[in-house]
């Protein structure tokens, strides 16, 4: 009899994980853009080419990192955000599971660059399929700058399953625009083949909300406000009369976090009732606010969707603040005609 269980190389390791951590290149963008939201940036600029296929940088003026922590970074399951297992149920930063970098050095090069506003000179990494190839002082700025080149260099099947520029270009500018949503108060920039897709100032939510889905958008927006012991929630609904046939401008956020739920999302849409004629969707952009014991982010790598513990009540709260707002709205010209 012979043993034959080992323990797998952690290069293998981290490829495994990043079989689930990163399917695209809008995976990278989601991951680095919630990095720098982490280290507080004020300003984030996001750049790629072709797609993300050749190119995804980030880079922030949040609180960088020191030489040690850069390095250690690139680690499986090195976090600065958690410590113990109690605070996965008090999360308040997007990342928790120190997986990420560790996961797309794996399958990329990577150039790290990174200064803490105490340091005179930062620290530059450079690594591929988990092997640190350099590492120097360096000067730059202050904050992260991460770039990411060839995404699944190691991975041809993955490449090559890769969708066209369109698509993956799609997939970015959707993660972009949750992110962007998701915090009006910070600065984007994005770049792709070095023309601007966007350029965001630090604003508020409508202001976001126009800057990224036009001008004409403002008008359409009915502010949604409600707060009670178990949720805050704060938003927007667009009017009925502007629903669209296509989905895709429906968006969740759970304490800042974009979140897909369609029981949530049947809320929205069944508090419409008849306002809305069938293969119609509503535009929403709503926020909920949710003691964070009682929702659990662990259940996906990617933490689009979470646990809530009572979805039943928050169905029903929902539902009838969305009503309320709508009814609201919809008296609202009668009573200026009376005048
Ligand atoms: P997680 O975000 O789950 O902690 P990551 O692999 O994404 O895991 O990052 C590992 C660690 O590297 C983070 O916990 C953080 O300390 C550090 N880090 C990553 N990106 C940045 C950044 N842009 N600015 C400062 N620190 C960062
Ligand atoms: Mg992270």
């Amino acid at each position: 009899m012979s043993d034959i269980i080992q323990l797998l190389p952690d290069h293998v390791a981290n490829q495994i994980a990043a079989g689930e951590v990163v399917q695209r290149p809008a995976s990278v963008v989601k991951e680095l853009l919630e990095n720098a939201i982490d280290a507080n940036a004020t300003d984030i600029k996001l750049i790629i080419k072709e797609a993300g296929k050749i190119l995804i940088q980030v880079i922030d003026n949040g609180k960088g990192m020191s030489q040690t922590d850069a390095r250690l970074s690139f680690e499986r399951h090195a976090t600065s955000k958690i410590k113990k297992a109690e605070d996965l149920f008090n999360l308040h930063t997007k990342g928790f599971r120190g997986e990420a970098l560790a996961s797309i050095a794996a399958i990329a090069h990577v150039d790290l660059k990174t200064k803490q506003a105490a340091t005179d000179l930062g620290t530059y990494i450079k690594i591929e399929g988990s092997t640190i190839i350099s590492q120097e002082n360096t000067a730059t700025s202050n904050g992260t700058s991460i770039a990411v080149k060839n995404l699944f260099y190691n991975i041809p099947a993955r490449r090559n399953f890769l969708k066209s520029n369109t698509i993956e270009t799609r997939h970015i500018v959707n993660e972009f625009q949750r992110v962007a949503l998701a915090h009006p108060q910070i600065s984007f920039t994005f770049y792709h083949n070095e023309n601007e897709i966007y350029n965001l100032i630090s604003s508020n939510l409508r202001q976001r909300i126009v800057a990224i889905l036009g001008k004409k958008t403002n008008e359409k927006l009915v502010p949604i406000k409600e707060v009670t012991d178990v949720v805050e929630i704060n938003g927007f609904v667009t009017k009925p009369e502007f629903a669209k046939k296509k989905r895709g401008e429906q968006f969740f956020f759970v304490n800042d976090r974009f979140i897909k739920n369609a029981y949530l999302n049947h809320a929205v849409t069944s508090a419409f009732e008849s306002l809305l004629s069938g293969g119609y969707y509503p535009t929403y952009f709503l926020f909920l606010k949710v003691p964070t014991k009682s929702i659990d982010i662990n259940i996906h790598p990617t933490k689009t969707e979470i646990k809530f513990d009572d979805e039943k009540t928050l169905y029903a709260i929902l539902r009838s603040t969305i009503k309320h707002s709508l009814g609201q709205y919809n008296v609202a010209p009668v009573l200026d005609f009376e005048r």
